[in-house]
Parts: structure tokens; C-alpha cells; sequence
């Protein structure tokens, strides 16, 4: 019997982490927040000086990256070389940053064992782009959340403003548009949902309906 993995994908900002976060804390599961490690990986190029399209370095860096998930009170920290990264890495120009390197076969193909040494008992619950498509596709429960690109960015905007982060929202709505549409278009692993994917589009639900949705589907699979 293979270990279950609930696959969580969507574009940026659709609230794939909210959900994932969530759901892993209500069954119990680890989580994988694989975009977490394409943001590092980014981050330790940047410190190193790798260029962002040379695509043999970055693999070689990707294969011996120092990365750690570490569990404080409830809290996932994210460790660099053993220094909490995880502030850095959701700035805007890592998520650019890590969605350039995304698009890099090699890369992808270097990570993927990383990825999968997250399914372990009871569960694991993966959020990111192909997790359903690729990295987890004999996953029993596939999820998929769309939501406008609009509602994205005023969700992105909300977040930021909360942090005290000033933003403006043409910026951000490109942003998110650009990012999307390389994720999409991409030769590799391309963002779109798994044949047999569940699809949630979140642009009018609440983050507890979108929730609800979800677990409704998943006692239906497992
Ligand atoms: O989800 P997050 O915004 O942290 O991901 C940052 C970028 O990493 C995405 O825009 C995407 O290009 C890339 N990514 C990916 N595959 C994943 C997770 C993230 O290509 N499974």
C-alpha cells in the first residue's frame, strides 16, 4: 500500500498555502511546500553568484543544497546553510527569481528526489505546481484551485498591506499575471491540472469554503 499524498496545485496567490497548511494540520499529515525549495535554491544561486539561466550549474547546486524544513511551534522554518530564510524568500523578486530557474529541465529533474522523500506515514500533503501532474502523479487525491487573476492580486495585496508593506496594485496584478503565464507556458512541467484533478475555483469562495470543498473531496477518495 502506497503512502497517500493529497497533490495541491494552482497559480500564484490562488491560496494553495492557506489550504495546504490547513488540511495538513487537520489530518495530521507532513506538508511539502515545494515552491519553498525552487525560492531557496534561487536565493543560495543569488549569495553564489550562479546565473539564473545556466542551467548545469544551477542543477549541480540544486543536487547539494543545504535545505532544511524545521517544525517550531507550529511554525515551518526554513533553513539555508542552517539560517532561517524563510522571511527572505517570499519577497517578490525570489518568487521571480525562483520561477525563472523553475522553467530549467535539469533543475526540475534534480529536485524531484528531494520532493519525494516528503511521503512518508501518515501522509503528506504537497502544495505547488506539479505535484498532481509529475512529481506525485499516482497521488489518490489530486486538488487544483483557480481563481482570477484580479482576486489573486487583491489577495497578495492584503497579505503585504498586513505586513505593512506599502504595494501597488497594477504592480502586483502584472506580477502575478507574468509569473502565471511563464509557469504555464514553460516546456517542462508546465502549471496545469492532472487529468483526473479536483478543481476549486476560490475567486468568490472563503478561505473555510474552500476548505470545506476540499475535505468533502477528500473523504470521498481516501
Ligand atoms: O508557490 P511559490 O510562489 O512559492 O513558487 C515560486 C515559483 O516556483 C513558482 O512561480 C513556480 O515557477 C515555481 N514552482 C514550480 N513548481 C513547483 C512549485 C513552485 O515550478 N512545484
Amino acid at each position: 500500500e502506497q503512502i497517500p499524498v493529497i497533490a495541491v496545485d494552482g497559480p500564484s496567490g490562488v491560496g494553495k498555502g492557506t489550504l495546504s497548511v490547513s488540511l495538513a494540520q487537520h489530518l495530521n499529515w507532513h506538508l511539502l511546500d515545494s515552491g519553498a525549495i525552487y525560492r531557496v535554491l534561487a536565493l543560495s544561486a543569488i549569495h553564489h553568484h550562479v546565473a539564473l539561466d545556466d542551467e548545469k550549474a544551477l542543477a549541480q547546486h540544486a543536487s547539494v543544497l543545504p535545505l532544511e524544513f524545521k517544525t517550531v511551534n507550529d511554525c515551518v522554518q526554513i533553513l539555508l546553510n542552517k539560517t532561517d530564510v524563510s522571511g527572505e524568500i517570499r519577497m517578490q523578486e525570489m518568487g521571480e527569481a525562483a520561477s525563472k530557474i523553475a522553467s530549467l529541465p535539469k533543475v526540475r529533474e534534480a529536485l524531484l528526489k528531494r520532493q519525494r522523500d516528503f511521503r512518508t506515514l501518515p501522509g503528506l500533503v504537497a502544495d505547488g505546481r506539479d505535484m498532481g501532474t509529475v512529481v506525485f502523479c499516482d497521488a489518490p487525491v489530486k486538488l487544483f484551485l483557480e481563481a482570477s487573476a484580479h482576486s489573486r492580486a487583491e489577495r497578495r495585496m492584503k497579505q503585504l498591506q498586513e505586513k505593512g508593506i506599502c504595494a501597488k496594485f497594477g504592480e502586483i496584478l502584472q506580477e502575478i499575471t507574468e509569473r502565471d503565464e511563464r509557469d504555464r507556458t514553460r516546456a517542462v512541467a508546465p502549471l496545469k491540472p492532472a487529468a483526473d484533478a479536483y478543481l476549486i475555483d476560490s475567486t468568490n469562495l472563503t478561505i473555510e469554503q474552500v476548505f470545506q470543498q476540499a475535505l468533502q473531496f477528500i473523504k470521498s477518495k481516501i
